[in-house]
């Protein structure tokens, strides 16, 4: 089975997925971190995030896997805490907008796909390119201000809220506007607003779908 979850940066949809992966023992999958690898990646080999070829190069070299824990590796060392730096963060958008680098990453997700039982997959483009099949598929959205404190909260950044907001805001930017499978929500995904929700509940309400089997 494949629940595929997409949404904004910062709709909290990480933490949801990998919640209901752990309730529905299923593997989790989360696409950004392989996109936040081959950026880790491109930037360590002084790679210009603008220069595609390189980038798409860089994609299709790594050997990207997750361990146990759902956590990202990269030629089997772990990307963690490296692809979460602002660096990273900054150039990720820019990256991943290139076609031959999501060609190289989607190939390696629908593979993972293939080879899992049970699939729980979030990201930007799981309900719309990577999965167009998914048994079940959620879009979830949040204000971007909404999106702002969490994620400020989530790193220990209050006091820079407005730059966590513009940071957000401009990925929404490039997410939504480019060229190759840009960031947006599935005709027949559930729209799930996380505004004024707790996480758990987020959860809770894409749980009952699944297993009420509400159609996609
Ligand atoms: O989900 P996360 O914030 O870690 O994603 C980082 C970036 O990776 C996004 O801003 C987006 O540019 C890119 N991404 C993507 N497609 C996905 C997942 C992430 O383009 N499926």
């Amino acid at each position: 089975m494949i629940i595929a979850i997409d949404g904004p940066a910062g709709a909290g949809k990480s933490t949801v997925a990998k919640r209901v992966s752990v309730a529905l023992g299923m593997t989790f999958l989360d696409t950004g971190a392989m996109y936040r690898a081959v950026t880790l990646a491109v930037l360590e080999r002084g790679v210009h995030p603008s220069d595609a070829k390189s980038c798409a190069a860089v994609a299709c070299e790594l050997n990207l896997g997750f361990d146990r824990e759902g956590r990202i590796l990269i030629d089997g060392r772990p990307g963690e805490p490296g692809i979460r730096s602002s660096t990273v963060t900054l150039n990720v958008s820019a990256v991943s907008a290139h076609p031959g680098v999501r060609e190289a990453v989607v190939e390696r997700q629908r593979e993972i796909g293939k080879r899992s039982p049970g699939i729980v997959a979030e990201g930007r483009d799981t309900t719309t390119v990577v999965f167009p099949d998914a048994d079940h598929k959620f879009f979830l959205n949040a204000s971007a201000d909404e999106r702002a404190r969490r994620r400020a909260l989530q790193e220990g950044t209050l006091e820079r809220l407005d730059e966590v907001r513009d940071d957000i805001e401009r990925r929404d930017r490039l997410d939504t506007t480019r060229a190759h499978s840009p960031l947006k929500r599935a005709p027949d995904a559930i729209v799930v607003e996380a505004d004024g929700l707790a996480v758990q509940e987020v959860v809770e309400s894409i749980l009952e779908r699944i297993r009420g089997g509400a159609p996609r």
